[in-house]
């Protein structure tokens, strides 16, 4: 029921308003790599308006546009998909929207919408172009989906009542709203889920630029001091992610409260918690490198299929999925193929060890 009422919480938030606290998914269906201590931090340090979110210049440029548009025609914004990589900014843009219309926000999570009646709530309760934000729409379950579609299209529900001779259907009609659906997995979203969202939007990884801004705006809302090559430090090694940046920075001030007369973040103490942190000069961490050695060590390299790669390293194949490998793909250290993942020359060589051939591709290597 705790879960119920976190997700229900609803609130009218307008732009610039100091930023309330919400929790904003359940830890329990959701899995994080964060524990609650982090998620409040997470939530502290999230932009609040739409001039301060950093970086992704395209993404928020249409966004800017589509706000403004609809706020000159009075209408109700069209239902916005957004999609990338965890910690990316997906929620930070799905609440900042609704404060720059000034409406209100539900927020949901896919996985806890077990049923249509886990979704008549939010539907009823939308009031007039607010903002029902669900996040990891991929994994609502069909029947839920399904329910969704009239709502997202006419703003009408269909409930049935009773069954046998007795069953009948009422219709019901819903405020007009706007659905914003995060997701991990464009891919694994239905096509008749995908067409319902008028706008697209997906978020890659940052450039390390734009996260030293974040960690140096972040320092001040965190009252520390960072030096500008200590900020550049741990924005190389955040695997151009915000999330992983706000950790970072979280970690490195431990490190100069006890190690800095001041607790100033200098570059060396930067370096050293970042060594400590077993963080590497690209930004991988323990599991990072973990999954790059058990395809060199287990499946000579590869190919190796997602589910054997989650046996050996027991870990789930979502997590994999998810968490470890887009970094990877996008470092150039594996490579998707149709027979599985495989490890390139790059990660033998970040990881100090000799590849079967040095001269070849992965793809010759086996
Ligand atoms: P996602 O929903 O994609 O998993 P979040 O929106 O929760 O990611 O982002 C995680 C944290 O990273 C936020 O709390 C915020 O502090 C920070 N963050 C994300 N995107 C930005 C951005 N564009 N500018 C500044 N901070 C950001």
């Amino acid at each position: 029921m705790a879960r119920q009422r976190v997700v229900q919480r609803k609130q009218t938030v307008a732009a610039d308003e100091p930023h309330p606290h919400f929790p904003v998914t359940d830890s329990a269906v959701v899995p994080t790599p964060f524990d609650s201590n982090d998620r409040e931090i997470d939530e502290a340090l999230r932009p609040t308006s739409l001039s301060q979110v950093v970086g992704q210049s395209k993404v928020v440029e249409r966004i800017r546009v589509m706000l403004d548009a609809t706020m000159k025609r009075g209408d109700t914004l069209g239902h916005l998909l957004l999609d990338g990589p965890p910690g990316i900014g997906k929620t930070t843009l799905a609440t900042v929207i609704p404060r720059e219309l000034g409406v209100d926000i539900q927020i949901c999570a896919g996985p806890a919408m077990q049923a249509p009646k886990d979704l008549l709530p939010y539907l009823t309760n939308a009031t007039e172009r607010s903002v029902l934000f669900i996040d990891e729409v991929h994994r609502l379950p069909a029947a839920v989906e399904e329910f969704l579609y009239p709502a997202m299209e006419d703003f009408r529900v269909d409930i049935a009542l009773g069954d046998g001779l007795n069953a009948r259907t009422i219709n019901m009609q819903l405020k007009p709203f706007t659905v914003i659906g995060a997701t991990t997995r464009a891919g694994m979203l239905t096509a008749p889920m995908r067409d319902r969202f008028v706008y697209r939007e997906h978020l890659d990884f940052y450039e390390e630029l734009d996260l030293v801004e974040i960690v140096t705006r972040n320092a001040v809302k965190l009252r520390t001091t960072v030096t500008d090559e200590a900020a550049e430090e741990i924005a190389r090694r955040s695997q151009g992610t915000p999330r992983k940046a706000n950790n970072l920075l979280l970690r490195t001030r431990d490190f100069a409260t006890l190690g800095h007369p001041t607790g100033e973040i200098t570059t060396e103490i930067a370096r050293n918690a970042l060594d400590k942190l077993e963080i590497d000069r690209l930004g991988l961490e323990r599991q990072d490198r973990r999954y790059l050695e058990t395809i060199i060590r287990v499946f000579n390299g590869g190919p190796a299929g997602l589910r054997a790669m989650a046996h050996s390293m027991s870990v789930p194949p979502d997590t994999l999925e998810d968490d470890v490998e887009p970094f990877l793909l996008r470092s150039g250290l594996i490579q998707r193929t149709p027979r599985g993942r495989v490890v390139t020359e790059a990660a033998y060589e970040h990881l100090g060890l000799t590849s079967p051939s040095d001269s070849t591709g992965p793809g010759t290597l086996f």
